[in-house]
């Protein structure tokens, strides 16, 4: 709050006022830093996660040359630059982990960036980073390796997972923090060109007056987030489980998508056959019910899934789909309400 009254300076400036809010975005950024296993001088605060994954590809690409590489089941933050660039996307298996054998194919001496997520928004599984970073270190020398740690910053150490990785994006909201602010760790001695030119904010790389209050409160998440995440985990895991293993055993026709032991805790992705995933939610919503089929576009509409698509789930299969998404509010008392009102919902749509 001082940062939207009080202290409202531009941390750019010289002044007393600015003075405080410069002093309150690098106090930020040293603890976003300490969360994210990097130096403070490696943080580059953005917009959110979109823009950081942007920057990883398209400043890479043109910083660098060459082609960019992804996988199949990326965001499309990272897949539509990849993509508008002529670059390569690398097939997953069903299980939705990356094929090792088919991302070595596509590299080469020519790509200069390989961006592959950390945990997926869809269906959180999440990916072996190490053995990724090991195939691009061979078979890509050049290549900047990336991570979209969006999804995965709640729920996974970061810090741990992504040290083999140049790049890092992560998005405040998902984790508590306010919408609209995010950041990218830029890992020293990674060469990457500014998409926005103007101030030099940011080491250059991103120019804009800072977002204080965002900036400030994306750091108190963050911290807040390492702080507490073994309770978090150690209450949402079952929760989570409770949820796919209740549902499956009283419906007919239910299968869930993905390993659980490779998913993030509060991902529930379940797949009902016979039914409209568009009507469920509908009836969902109605009961207070709060889920969503594939990722949250721009319109609210409900687009085929590519990660479903790209794991090989038919697009008979996929119409099905919904995915609950658990977090640090989620208690035991909805998990309950909503085995009951997916209960109810699923077997009103099927006897239609
Ligand atoms: N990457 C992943 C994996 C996401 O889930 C999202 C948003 O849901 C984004 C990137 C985009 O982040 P933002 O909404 O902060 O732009």
């Amino acid at each position: 709050m001082p940062f939207l009254t009080t202290d409202f300076g531009n941390p750019s400036g010289a002044h007393a006022v600015s003075r405080r809010a410069r002093k309150a975005v690098d106090e930020a950024r040293e603890q976003v830093a300490e969360c994210l296993g990097c130096r403070p001088f490696e943080v580059v605060f953005t917009s959110g996660g979109t823009e950081a994954d942007n920057m990883a590809v398209l400043g890479s690409l043109d910083g660098g040359g060459g082609t960019a590489v992804c996988t199949a089941i990326e965001h499309h933050a990272v897949l539509h630059p990849v993509e508008s660039r002529g670059g390569r996307v690398v097939a997953v298996g069903p299980d939705g982990v990356v094929d090792l054998d088919a991302l070595s194919a596509a590299l080469d001496e020519e790509v200069s960036v390989v961006s592959v997520m950390l945990a997926n928004n869809e269906v959180g599984v999440v990916q072996p980073l190490e053995a990724v970073a090991a195939a691009v270190r061979e078979a890509a020398p050049r290549a900047r390796l990336h991570t979209d740690a969006v999804q995965a910053a709640l729920w996974l150490d970061v810090a741990g997972l992504a040290a083999t990785c140049d790049l890092v994006s992560v998005s405040a909201h998902k984790f508590g923090g306010p919408k609209g602010v995010g950041a990218m760790v830029v890992r020293g001695g990674t060469r990457i060109a500014p998409r926005t030119l103007g101030g030099g904010q940011e080491r250059d790389l991103r120019s804009g007056t800072h977002n204080v209050a965002g900036i400030v409160g994306m750091a108190a998440a963050l911290r807040a987030t390492v702080a507490t995440r073994n309770e978090l985990l150690a209450r949402i895991s079952p929760l989570r489980d409770r949820l796919a293993d209740e549902l499956t055993a009283r419906l007919p026709g239910v299968v869930e998508t993905g390993v659980r032991g490779r998913k993030v805790a509060g991902s529930c992705h379940l797949r009902f056959a016979g039914v409209e995933s568009e009507a469920l939610l509908f009836l969902l919503d109605e009961a207070g019910v709060c889920a969503s089929a594939a990722s949250a576009c721009a319109s609210g509409a409900q687009a085929a899934s590519h990660v479903l698509a790209a794991m090989g789930v038919s697009g008979d299969d996929a119409r099905g789909s919904v995915r609950f998404s658990l977090g640090w509010t989620t208690t035991t008392a909805e998990i309950d309400h909503a085995i009951d009102v997916v209960g109810e919902a699923v077997e009103r749509l099927r006897a239609r």
